[in-house]
Parts: structure tokens; sequence; C-alpha cells
């Protein structure tokens, strides 16, 4: 990237990098790195190199990577089944099933709110990963996202297209 600017320490803090967010100095390397005590999205802090922050080698914790890549084998193997979007209250789950009737039961059991269903797609489970990647950045927790109306008509539009 030919980087010739030179960097005070305090000028990274703060700052985010992909899913990094810069809290402090951490210390100096024998090699001359600076390293970073920075803050995954998920919460985990890790310490992390200048270089690696700035060129995007490190781009979150290694508990996230891991998750997506694990992520990945399961969207692989949902490809087949149905896709269903299930409204709770503000929160809508993203996810696929074989039996919607038994998925809406078994989110119902360890759930006080009333669940319904706002987008069912036979056999377009496929299309989990792209509106999880599409809706990434109103992601709550596990499959749940914050959308509202607008976003499930996206869904309900574009859902049976690809
Ligand atoms: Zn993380």
């Amino acid at each position: 990237m030919g980087d010739t600017t030179k960097y005070k320490v305090e000028d990274m803090i703060g700052k985010s990098f992909n899913k990094w967010l810069v809290l402090s100095f951490s210390h100096k390397s024998k090699s001359g790195n600076w390293f970073y005590s920075c803050k995954c999205e998920c919460g985990t802090v890790s310490s992390v190199s200048a270089s690696n922050l700035r060129t995007g080698g490190s781009k979150q914790c290694k508990n996230c990577s891991g998750k997506q890549n694990g992520r990945r084998g399961i969207y692989a193997q949902n490809e087949g089944s149905d896709l269903y979007v299930i409204r709770c209250q503000t929160y809508y789950k993203i996810g696929t099933t074989k039996n919607i009737a038994e998925r809406v039961r078994t989110i119902k059991a360890g759930n006080p709110f009333e669940l319904e269903v706002v987008y069912y797609g036979l056999g377009k489970g496929k299309m989990e990963e792209y509106w999880h990647q599409h809706f990434k950045d109103k992601h709550h927790d596990g499959e749940w996202y914050c959308l509202d109306e607008n976003d499930i008509d996206i869904i309900n539009t574009r859902g049976c297209e690809i």
C-alpha cells in the first residue's frame, strides 16, 4: 500500500478495522511491531498488530473466524431445506427447516412471545446464507435479526428468484 505516513500510537485508538475496535496500545514487539488491545464485535479482547489491522490480515477474533467456517458447512447442509422467517416481537429469525410446524413448536417451547411465520419458501434453503449476509448489519444474535416490514417485503419479492 506504500504507506509512508508516520502514525502516532494514539491515532489508532477508537478506530475500527473490520470487526476490531482498537481500545488501547498494548505493546511493541521485539521486531518493532506495535500491538493494540482490540475488541472484536463479539466482545472478545485480543492484542492485534497494527499492520494486521491496517492490511486486514486480522479481521476478527479466532472465535468468530472459526464460527464462520463452521457456519459455511451448515449452510451447505441446509440447501435443500425450506427457508423461513419467523417474527417474534421486533426480532426475526431467518433459518431453514424440513418441517415448519415442528420448528415453530421448538422455538415456541423456549419463548413466551407470539411467533408469526412471515415468510416460508419451500425448497429455498439455499437462500439462507444470502439473507444472513444481506442483513448482517441488522444481526442480533444467532439467526435472529432486527428487521422491519420492508425487509420482509424484500424477502417475499426476491426470496423466490435466486
Ligand atoms: Zn469475535
